[in-house]
């Protein structure tokens, strides 16, 4: 190729790539801001795979893995031993070479990343006591998963490393598509003391009784996900931002001391060999009981505190399309269990804990159980699975039909309203995440918000039909405002990827949450998305989603452009703050030809063409009177048409020359000024002379052609007394001050502290103490 030819191509590579990349980024020369761009510009481009509507594409496909796992408990010891046969199937259309799996427990491993770069995050939700303690965790040795085994079905050895929490498996032979393969890995390692140790799974230890409770969770070498959309997802595990996983069948054989009642993912299929007959029997009634029925008693669990049985006992559970599995034991739970009807179809709902939470959840957590399954099968879809249980194990975590949560009484049987409004507010998120991220799939390591934000906006709309009086800790839209007014460089993108984001509670959980809600109640309305909400999640359930799945849905299934709701809610940082700025006022005269109240006008300048003319000359509206109306005749009457000729109907404006029914209109124009970045529609609450009040909503297109600044005309019969913005406090405005007119003088925050609260002191005391308690749960739910 000659060389001018080649310097050619060059050019015209640099230049594709230019444009190609400056496509992908807003307009930086869009002269009213661009947050009405197209958001196609940030996602992913639509393919077979995933469509542009957000639906699953003709050839979607996913992968599959089938466990067959025995484990053992090593009690005295603190040990889990080990064995699991996976059936891979590899759906995807590429030939496989390797497999990636999650090695979570070694998150304890001290040379893992999290035990050097997360220790501020750790420190940070430690006591006094406990960083005291910190240099043994340092130098904690012999944790983290030991692989004693690892061979393919015929126990020949296969090759492996090991990255920290991620293990690579380099298969024998390709694993072509439609292919599966079949492995053995063998593994053991020391169970951590949970409390002390963050992390997920752990034992604790009761010292008044002593004995553990054990939660063994995130604790087999695990599939990490292979999609179209990223490949393999090999993100390391810190302690933060949880998991994706692909779907299977399990069957699992646990083996724990004798006297121990096993809670677990799944369906156990031989109650009849570890329950004694009275057991056995209280569990057949609950099947049909309408109230928690204990399977085992107080009294049992009590007892069998007493003790430690040698002997061993095997449970064995079945778990089908789950992404995970996980089980708690112990002998010193009660256990409770409740038949509820979901949407026509028997869900045995349960509940484990020890004497400490009886009083709480004895009396509560079944049915709430039973409660969120049926909020969250009308917003989503029927809950697919045959049971769903509720266990008390001081941190809130979830995994596939099994929620483990907080929430004890005091030494008398007696409890704080925080303590309970904590406790049912996270059975309710716990066993939420049922529905996301545990069937509608999406990644919590990368987007910590799909899970969070998603699962506690459903959290808030099932404790406000628990109890319309509940102190949801998040979901209202005035709740997120004080983050909102954080600096700029506190705030980060909703988008912001899984352990890189800072503020998780506020972030991921609350102002996600809340932009749904404000998508629902404000800008497409209940019904419009409760529709689009629900095929999202229709769409999606038992599949991977990725955020761009989510946005175009919610677009595609209501209707509505969202794009710049996305662009600034989830990619950006401004706060909203809209600010009234003026108020004018204008009425008619009493013959109907002037205006009273307008600002003072000039005449327009003669301009050269004018200037030129003839004007003694007869115009053809001189020689053809009929030509002449109105506006001929009152040539300076017209500024108020035009201030408001956007709002006025034609049949109105002829009413205007005609009829005059104008005279004892009050015509108001208002500015309004987006001072905080974030567009959101102006809602307007009116409150006439009279008393009455009116609320009038402004669609957000208002900022269409200026994000600056905005104009409107609105025509009352009424004279207005005041006006105030977002009088529902529905759109997480930052400045109500500067939405009132005439401006009122908002109370200091001192005044506010003192002042005796309107709403009942129960409210807000329950809000901060439901606070405490959300902040309280370790490292995350
Ligand atoms: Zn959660």
């Amino acid at each position: 190729m000659p060389n001018l030819m080649k310097k050619l191509l060059f050019v015209t590579v640099i230049l594709i790539s230019f444009l190609t990349t400056n496509s992908q980024s807003s307009n930086p020369f869009s002269n009213h801001a661009n947050s009405f761009e197209e958001l196609n510009y940030l996602l992913a481009t639509p393919n077979e795979y995933r469509t542009a509507s957000g639906a699953p594409g003709p050839k979607y496909w996913q992968q599959r893995a089938d466990y067959d796992i025995s484990v053992e408990l090593d009690e005295p010891n603190n040990v889990l031993k080990g064995s699991e046969t996976v059936t891979y199937f590899n759906n995807s259309p590429n030939p496989l070479s390797y497999i990636w799996l999650q090695l979570d427990e070694n998150f304890h491993n001290p040379s893992s990343d999290n035990n050097y770069t997360n220790t501020s995050r750790i420190e940070s939700r430690m006591t006094d006591a406990q960083l005291t303690n910190l240099e043994p965790w340092r130098k904690l040795q012999g944790y983290g998963l030991n692989i004693t085994a690892a061979t393919d079905a015929a126990f020949r050895p296969l090759k492996y490393t090991i990255n920290q929490t991620m293990m690579r498996i380099n298969l024998p032979t390709t694993l072509n598509p439609g292919q599966r393969f079949v492995f053995k890995l063998g593994w053991n390692y020391k169970i951590p003391d949970k409390l002390t140790r963050s992390g997920r799974g752990g034992y604790e230890h009761f010292a008044e009784d002593d004995n553990n409770l054990y939660s063994i969770s995130q604790f087999y070498p695990r599939l990490a996900v292979y999609t179209d959309f990223q490949g393999w997802q090999t993100i390391q595990f810190t302690g933060g931002a949880e998991f994706a996983l692909t779907f299977g069948n399990f069957k699992v054989n646990i083996t724990v001391p004798a006297d121990h009642i096993v809670a677990s993912t799944g369906e156990c299929r031989n109650y009849r060999n570890v329950l004694t007959a009275a057991q056995l029997t209280r569990w057949q009634q609950a099947q049909t009981a309408k109230e928690p029925v204990e399977v085992v008693t107080l009294a049992e669990a009590l007892q069998a505190s007493k003790t430690k049985s040698t002997a061993k006992k095997t449970w064995t559970y079945e778990a089908e399309n789950v992404r995970d599995f996980a089980f708690n034991t112990s002998r010193r739970l009660v256990w409770d269990a409740m038949a509820a009807n979901i949407e026509g179809k028997k869900v045995m709902c349960m509940s484990y804990y020890g004497m400490e939470a009886y009083p709480l959840y004895r009396k509560y957590s079944t049915k709430v159980v039973a409660h969120t399954l049926k909020v969250y099968s009308k917003h989503t879809f029927s809950y697919p699975y045959p049971v769903a249980i509720s266990v008390e194990a001081a941190i809130g975590m979830e995994y596939p039909m099994l929620a483990m949560n907080f929430g004890r009484a005091a030494k008398d049987g007696t409890y704080s309203e925080a303590t309970k409004n904590g406790m049912i507010g996270v059975i309710i998120h716990e066993v939420g995440h049922n529905y996301f991220p545990m069937i509608v799939n999406s990644d919590e390591r990368q987007y910590w918000w799909m899970d969070e934000g998603l699962n506690s906006f459903l959290q808030f709309l099932t404790e406000q039909e628990f109890d319309i009086n509940f102190p949801s800790g998040r979901g209202p839209a005035h709740k997120i405002v004080e983050y909102m007014r954080l600096p700029k460089d506190k705030l980060e993108p909703i988008m912001t990827k899984g352990d890189a984001v800072a503020s998780v509670g506020s972030n991921a959980y609350g102002k996600a949450s809340t932009g749904l809600n404000i998508l629902r109640e404000t800008i497409l309305g209940r019904q419009e998305f409760d529709h689009a909400f629900k095929e999202y999640a229709r769409r999606w359930a038992f599949k991977h989603p990725t955020p761009a799945d989510l946005f175009r849905t919610m677009e595609d299934a209501s209707g509505t452009d969202l794009d710049w709701f996305w662009r600034g809610w989830f990619f950006g940082t401004n706060p909203v703050d809209i600010s009234l700025d003026s108020v004018k006022w204008f009425k008619l005269n009493k013959s109907g030809v002037a205006v009273t109240q307008l600002p003072a006008g000039g005449f327009e300048p003669i301009h050269i063409i004018k200037n030129r003319t003839d004007t003694s000359r007869k115009f053809y509206t001189d020689i053809d009177t009929s030509l002449r109306d109105y506006y001929y005749y009152h040539r300076n009457a017209d500024s108020i048409y035009n201030e408001q000729s956007r709002n006025l109907k034609a049949n109105e404006t002829a009413d205007i020359a005609n009829e005059g029914k104008w005279i004892n209109k009050n015509f108001y124009q208002l500015t309004f000024t987006n001072k905080g970045g974030m567009i959101m529609p102006p809602i307007i609450e009116w409150t006439y002379t009279d008393g009455t009040k009116e609320v009038e909503r402004v669609p957000v297109r208002i900022w269409m052609l200026s994000e600056q600044q905005a104009t409107k005309v609105f025509i009352k019969d009424k004279q207005v007394a005041s006006i105030s913005l977002d009088p529902f406090r529905e759109t997480a405005d930052i400045n109500e001050s500067n939405g009132m007119w005439p401006v009122k003088e908002m109370p200091s925050r001192f005044q506010l502290f003192t002042q005796p609260s309107a709403a009942g002191r129960g409210q807000s005391s329950g809000d901060n103490s439901m606070h405490r308690a959300l902040q309280q749960k370790k490292p995350d739910q």
